[in-house]
């Protein structure tokens, strides 16, 4: 019989602060930090370059079947074809489309084989929206982050004015987050569902550092329980 996966699985819609404490998580535990998101939103902006028709059929087909996705660099870089997409996935309009994207199945089933071989065998943090549920569903530990909507709004609000996105409202961000859990929620391919084994960790009003902490002794118990093996800080 073979044991759990050696993933830590951390689930949760947009804003909610997933990413942050799996960035976290990496670090101080010393594994491979993978962003699926990151994924969705590459393959959503090559789509959108090379004027593929967001639907099942030939086009998309042909899309995904001679697509070269590299992803690495700590979590950080995404490239498709040698073209390095790490900042330009992070445009609203990138952030839309990576939803839309997200509903097919054949993106789908393209990055979820991706994702599973991506570890190698290697303990990891892995974010996203299905992990639990679909990439990983035998994880040793999981997660399942939230915050409440108007909290997440202003996160991500603060994150838009960091990156120059000075014209971006609470009101505008609130809309377009709505839309996003929608189409996240709503789709017949995986949607956002918190697997039954995931431990819950509501953000909201806690600082991150807490958030971390709570989320880092649970993987170590679960860690010694399951009998695998975390690295430690990464060193440089
Ligand atoms: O997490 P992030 O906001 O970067 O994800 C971008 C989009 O990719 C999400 O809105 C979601 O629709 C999709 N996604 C997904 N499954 C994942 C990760 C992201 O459907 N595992």
């Amino acid at each position: 019989m073979t044991g759990p996966s050696p993933v830590v699985a951390i689930d949760g819609p947009g804003g909610s602060g997933k990413s942050a404490i799996a960035g976290a998580l990496g670090e101080r535990l010393g594994l491979l930090h993978v962003d699926t998101g990151a994924m969705y939103r590459a393959v959503a902006c090559a789509a959108l370059e090379r004027g593929v028709p967001f639907e099942e059929g030939e086009g998309l087909r042909r899309f995904l079947g001679g697509l070269d996705i590299q992803y690495g660099r700590g979590g950080r870089l995404v490239a498709i074809d040698g073209k390095d997409l790490t900042d330009a996935i992070r445009t609203p309009r990138a952030t839309r489309a990576s939803s839309v994207a997200a509903g097919l199945p054949s993106v789908r089933r393209r990055l979820v084989a991706l994702q599973r071989a991506l570890p190698g065998g290697r303990p990891c943090v892995m974010e996203g929206r299905d992990i639990g549920t679909v990439v990983f569903p035998d994880a040793f530990c999981k997660f399942f982050v939230t915050a409440p909507p108007e909290e997440r709004a202003r996160r991500r609000l603060a994150q838009l004015r960091r990156d120059g996105g000075g014209g971006a409202t609470l009101e505008g961000v609130l809309r377009a987050q709505r839309e996003r859990d929608r189409l996240d929620e709503g789709r017949a391919a995986s949607p956002l569902r918190r697997a039954p084994d995931a431990v819950a960790v509501d953000t909201g009003g806690i600082p991150l550092g807490e958030a971390v902490e709570r989320v880092a002794r649970e993987v170590a118990g679960r860690a010694r329980a399951a009998g695998v093996d975390l690295p430690g800080p990464h060193r440089p």
